[in-house]
């Protein structure tokens, strides 16, 4: 038997159908590609951090329940005591567990374009993904069009990012009410960008029994840790306690995070920097001819390149050295659209000196 008959015979089809998630390589490149914090750590906090991971026992396993981490999380994130609250090694890991805990006849809905994440993971399960375009003018949600589907598959879980990736504007907060009213299932209000956005759906889990609320320390400044969190009704969350393994989050994970959300104030000052930059990065570029920049409550800004250049820009640009994300390839709604993230002010200049350039070549 050949080697290839062996895989086939493995493998599900929809393992063998899927391409791995591919990730640039951004050795010697300025990083504005994933979303990344560009700010490290003064060496005084670095030092009560190290200080915090000295007494890491590493020959334990940590504390399967996380329990302190997760009293950090509830209370800065004033989440109530009669919520329960899930840990996920990033929060990737959170919609791989919820979706792997639908039955294989189950419908997945959210929107296109969003994040890549909730197909992926969908498509590998063998479960039935719907994404419903977003309005072409707006990028907000179509009501109609997702209340349609909602009607004619019940989605079991729909995810909404709020804000979204890769478009960055907040949905409009009727619309997702309306959507959570009509909904069958769970909804999922993924607050990946939380922390460059002044809106939020964490006050409303008691309005809503299927309301989920995930967020991530990724965005804010945490990527190399890997943690993400969901919180909900004890019911909900409870299953999904079942399927998680046993230690998902890794003991230094769980020192940093607690180490770090209980000094937060150590990203409130870069938070706050980002998004001032981010208004200084959005009106220069659109100040450049043939660029539209929409407006953003995430920390990167999307933008559309006049037509058919997208490629060439991208690729301009990481030959002068900047690496960013090139959208176009996902057509529909993304065609010529790059995305940006905020880096430290010398590199957004760096961004948008090397846009200017690709534009005159
Ligand atoms: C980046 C991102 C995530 C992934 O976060 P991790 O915790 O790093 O896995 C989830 N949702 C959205 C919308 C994102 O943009």
């Amino acid at each position: 038997m050949s080697k290839n008959d062996l895989i086939t015979r493995l493998f599900r089809p929809e393992v063998l159908a899927l391409s791995a998630y591919h990730v640039a390589d951004a050795a010697g490149f300025i990083k504005l590609d994933a979303m990344e914090n560009p700010y490290s750590w003064s060496d005084d906090v670095k030092q009560q951090w190290l200080a915090a991971l000295k007494d890491c026992e590493l020959n334990r396993y940590p504390d399967p329940e996380a329990q302190q981490l997760n009293a950090t999380i509830k209370r800065v994130n004033g989440i109530a005591d009669e919520f329960e609250v899930l840990l996920g090694n990033g929060s990737d890991e959170i919609i791989q567990l919820l979706l792997m805990a639908l039955p294989q006849t189950a419908n997945v809905l959210s929107t296109t374009p969003s994040f890549v994440m909730y197909k992926q993971i969908s498509d590998c399960l063998g479960l039935d993904y719907h994404g419903v375009p977003l309005l072409a003018d707006s990028f907000d949600l179509d009501v109609s069009a997702m209340l349609a589907v909602i009607n004619e598959h019940q989605p079991s879980v729909i995810f909404l990012a709020y804000p979204n990736n890769p478009t960055g504007n907040l949905f409009s907060e009727a619309a997702i009410v309306e959507i959570i009213n009509a909904a069958h299932g769970l909804v999922v209000i993924d607050e990946a960008y939380a922390p460059f956005a002044d809106a939020s759906f964490m006050n409303r889990l008691g309005q809503y029994s299927n309301l989920l609320v995930m967020r991530t320390v990724s965005k804010l400044g945490l990527a190399g840790l890997r943690l993400g969190y969901m919180a909900g009704s004890p019911a909900i969350i409870e299953q999904l306690h079942k399927i998680r393994l046993p230690y998902n989050i890794n003991i230094l994970t769980q020192v940093s995070a607690n180490f770090a959300l209980t000094h937060h104030e150590i990203f409130d000052q870069q938070t706050q920097a980002i998004c001032s930059d981010r208004a200084l990065v959005l009106a220069q570029l659109n100040a450049l001819e043939g660029i539209t920049a929409y407006p953003s409550a995430a920390n990167f800004i999307l933008f559309r390149t006049p037509q058919g250049r997208a490629t060439e820009i991208f690729l301009s640009l990481k030959q002068q050295g900047v690496l960013i994300k090139n959208l176009s390839p996902q057509a529909g709604l993304l065609s010529d659209c790059l995305r940006v993230t905020i880096g430290k002010p010398e590199e957004n200049a760096a961004f948008l000196t090397a846009v200017q350039k690709s534009l005159e070549s």
